[in-house]
């Protein structure tokens, strides 16, 4: 399917009744037309009789439309072409079957420019066909078709019958589109008066100007030719600021608001034939560092290059737009050729893989594409892209090349926006008691001695009960509530420390730490005055990072892990061997533990490659220097394997599923009790 013009395409239901009112229009027209021509006779005295001055003026309404104007964002609307006016004229002066050529000629050539379909013009020609009928009507009822003088009746009867041929134009449209559209008729008919009226109202009221000279002579018409092309000037003129109001101005891409306005019409086309249509969002990695070590110059010399190589080959339909800063959007539909919305993507990310030359410097650029497709991932513009921007983000997140949206990656969807307003609402009381921490313990290996405690999070909701704590974290964490929970659990975890502290345990305390937190400085300086308030030994308090948190923006979250290890605080890579670049964290980070992710030790005893990495992964913590602690340990098997490997410490149902804090105790009373 190669259309680019959907309004030269039927609609998907009830094409019947669409194409049966348009023929209707078209027996309507020819007979209006013989009736009228049969009651009203050719012009007086015969066709050679019409003088100069009519071929003048039909060639002028023809000339008009070689460069038709565009208007309101439409080719050709049902009025703001030139030609009416000399065609108004020319009904008035020399009879309608002059002014229904003249008419019927425009139409043709202005079809003809802008690729109409066959039946599209011959339906335009039949709709103004019967709107000239109708205004001959009132023209020749008014007037009993008297030879043009200007009287002031004539001048009444041009403004009746122009006004009448207009609404019944409109009429004969708006029904037509709304058989198309399912829109009704009424709300389109309203939206062009609104938009047109003025125009409209302009024209009939040059024509009885142009009809008096016409009557002069030629050049009269010339001369008024003028102001008329004038008023077109305007016009043109206006509609393309309108344009520039679309387009980004450094790379001469559309914009937001011109990429909306495409994707609008796209997505009415697809949901009219049933096919799909594909948003794709580009963000460029690391574009700031390119403005800031080679200039923005370079900066925005780079992304006009790039848009040239979007456009090289660009197939007709796609459309592109730059959305300000380092962001490019793109369209497509399977009406325009689509086929694969993964393949666009594909595509796009292709056009980066060459670096691109500027001068002297050769820049390598990367990026990440965020795909949703209509009708699955959204229905309307707002969600399409805003499910496109999540996409992107995820696909950044996960630093793969694309993601297409999925529902999982929305940390916005109304459950989770409802779950985050109400632990805001917990967390707004110092004392609630929905926010809580359970205490897992952690054991060393040897002699089974416990060493200290990992804090997790438990929230009670008051309707849900019990909330897995992955899913508060994970829609907490694109939000500002992820600062106050983390402090919540570092206040809770800390005066709990404390109290054993003063109770004889010497224990250490393990909390999770989220992108986030890593992200702000703050956080640093709220960890310091809170080890400060709470008497305890820096030393004492693991801080747990997991790798994805790491992925994020790598440089910044490394700085604020160098000063939390300075203030003494352990820092822990958390399910490690889970992400991508275990490696490099461990050689950049001040890391003093590695906890093994359970996924690898649960069933360590019968799977010989987690087998492998496990007991890799301990020689590696020794070859490091770093404790290793293994998360999961769920039977004795396994942990009599891991003592053998000479890993330090477990964490797991082995020993004890996290628990209150006064469980906790009583588990640990009862462990010294036999002992
Ligand atoms: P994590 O830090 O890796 O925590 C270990 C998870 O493993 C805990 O799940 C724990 O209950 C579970 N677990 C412990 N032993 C075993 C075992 O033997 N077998 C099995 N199958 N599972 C075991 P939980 O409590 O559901 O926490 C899930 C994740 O949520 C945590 O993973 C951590 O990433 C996050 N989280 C929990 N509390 C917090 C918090 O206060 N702040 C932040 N940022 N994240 C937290
Ligand atoms: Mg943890
Ligand atoms: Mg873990």
């Amino acid at each position: 399917m190669a259309t680019t013009l959907m309004r030269n395409t039927a609609p998907r239901e009830h094409p019947g009744r669409y194409y049966a009112f348009m023929a209707l229009v078209a027996v309507c027209a020819i007979g209006g037309a013989v009736a009228v021509t049969a009651y009203g006779g050719a012009p007086d005295g015969g066709w050679f009789s019409v003088p100069f001055a009519f071929w003048f003026t039909a060639g002028l309404a023809l000339v008009a439309e070689l460069r038709p104007t565009r208007w309101g964002g439409l080719w050709m609307s049902p009025i703001a072409s030139i030609y009416f006016v000399y065609v108004l004229a020319t009904l008035v002066t020399w009879g309608f079957l002059p002014a229904l050529i003249v008419q019927s000629g425009a139409i043709f050539l202005l079809s003809a420019q802008i690729k109409s379909a066959a039946w599209r013009t011959v339906f335009n020609i039949s709709q103004q066909g019967v709107a000239l009928c109708v205004g001959w009507l009132v023209w020749h009822a008014l007037t009993q078709g008297s030879a043009w003088t200007g009287s002031l009746t004539q001048l009444l009867a041009v403004l009746a019958a122009g006004t009448v041929w207009t609404l019944t134009s409109w009429s004969l449209v708006a029904t037509r589109q709304g058989l198309r559209t399912d829109t009704p008729w009424s709300d389109l008919f309203a939206q062009w008066g609104r938009s047109e009226w003025a125009l409209r109202v302009t024209q009939i009221a040059i024509a009885p100007i142009l009809a008096t000279a016409a009557m002069s002579s030629w050049w009269l018409v010339a001369a008024s030719a003028i102001p008329i092309f004038s008023v077109y000037r305007i016009l043109q003129a206006a509609a393309d600021r309108e344009q520039e109001a679309n387009h980004d101005p450094l790379t001469g891409l559309l914009n937001r608001k011109g990429f909306q306005q495409v994707v609008d019409g796209k997505i009415t086309d697809a949901g009219e034939t049933g096919t799909a249509v594909a948003v794709l969002i580009l963000d460029l990695d690391r574009f700031a560092d390119v403005n800031s070590a080679l200039g923005h110059e370079i900066g925005d010399k780079l992304l006009v290059e790039l848009s040239q190589r979007f456009l090289a080959d660009k197939p007709p339909g796609k459309a592109i737009a730059r959305l300000g800063g380092d962001e490019f959007a793109f369209v497509w539909s399977e009406l325009d050729g689509m086929t694969d919305p993964l393949e666009c993507a594909r595509e796009i990310r292709a056009r980066l893989d060459a670096p691109i030359v500027l001068g002297d410097a050769s820049v390598e650029i990367d990026g990440s594409v965020g795909i949703a497709v209509f009708p699955d991932d959204g229905s309307d513009f707002q969600t399409l892209f805003r499910h496109a921007d999540i996409a992107m983000y995820e696909s950044k997140q996960r630093t793969s090349s694309f993601a297409r949206y999925a529902p999982e990656f929305d940390h916005h969807s109304p459950e989770r926006l409802l779950l985050l307003g109400d632990v805001r609402r917990a967390l707004d009381h110092p004392d609630a008691p929905g926010v809580n921490l359970y205490y897992q313990p952690q054991v060393r290996l040897v002699d089974g001695e416990v060493i200290g405690a990992e804090a997790l999070l438990r929230y009670n909701h008051p309707e849900r009960g019990m909330v897995n704590p992955a899913e508060i974290i994970e829609t907490a964490e694109h939000s500002s509530v992820m600062r106050m929970l983390t402090e919540r659990v570092v206040d809770i975890a800390l005066r709990q420390l404390r109290a054993w502290n003063d109770s004889g345990y010497d224990l250490r305390m393990a909390v999770n730490v989220s992108v986030r937190d890593l992200q702000s400085l703050e956080f640093t300086d709220f960890l310091t005055e809170r080890i400060e308030a709470y008497g305890v030994n820096a030393s004492k308090l693991q801080l747990e990072i997991t790798e994805s948190a790491l992925m994020a923006d790598p440089r910044r979250v490394v700085v604020n892990v160098q000063r939390l290890s300075d203030l003494g605080v352990g820092i822990s890579l958390d399910d490690f061997g889970t992400g991508f670049s275990s490696m490099q964290h461990l050689r950049r980070l001040p890391v003093t533990e590695i906890k093994i992710d359970k996924s690898f030790v649960t069933n360590l005893v019968d799977d010989p490659d987690n087998a492998a990495i496990v007991s890799t992964t301990i020689d590696l913590g020794r070859a490091l220097d770093v404790e290793v602690v293994a998360e999961g340990v769920e039977d004795e098997n396994t942990c009599k394997q891991l003592e053998g490997w000479g890993c330090h410490a477990g964490q797991g149902w082995l020993f004890a599923k996290p628990m209150a804090s006064d469980a906790f105790e009583r588990w640990m009373a009862d462990r010294r009790g036999p002992r």
